[in-house]
């Protein structure tokens, strides 16, 4: 859904006239789009950097297409560091959908911290 740009993201749901204020629930400075949720947001780009520090990578993205065509080349195989990846970036697009729906929908907003433990929690259930 993320990477076919389906998820129905505020820019989405202002043009069919169901909202009006398409602002981003992590940075409220842009309008919530696919884009700027999962790359270009400094709140969900922050993130992402510190889970692929977890796997000893040190590196930002500047848009969707940069970090789209890195792992197009970069994730190839099935070298651990690949599946961990692939999964890393799974559990990050969940994590950062999630929390954009539960401050939308229930208003509760999880720091950071919480949010990146919540993704590291994913692992442990599945390695543990
Ligand atoms: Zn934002």
């Amino acid at each position: 859904m993320v990477i076919l740009d389906r998820l129905p993201t505020k820019d989405r749901m202002q043009r069919l006239g169901i909202i009006t204020n398409d602002l981003c629930m992590f940075c409220s400075e842009a309008t919530e789009n696919r884009n700027h949720l999962f790359t270009e947001c400094p709140k969900s780009a922050s993130i992402w950097k510190s889970i692929l520090q977890l796997s000893g990578l040190n590196r930002q993205f500047s848009d969707w297409t940069n970090l789209l065509e890195w792992a197009t080349s970069t994730w190839k195989g099935k070298s651990l560091l690949s599946c961990i990846l692939k999964m890393s970036w799974n559990a990050f697009n969940y994590t950062i959908w999630e929390e954009r729906n539960r401050r939308i929908f229930k208003g509760i907003c999880r720091a950071e911290a919480d949010i990146i433990k919540t993704i590291k929690e994913m692992f442990a259930a599945i390695f543990g």
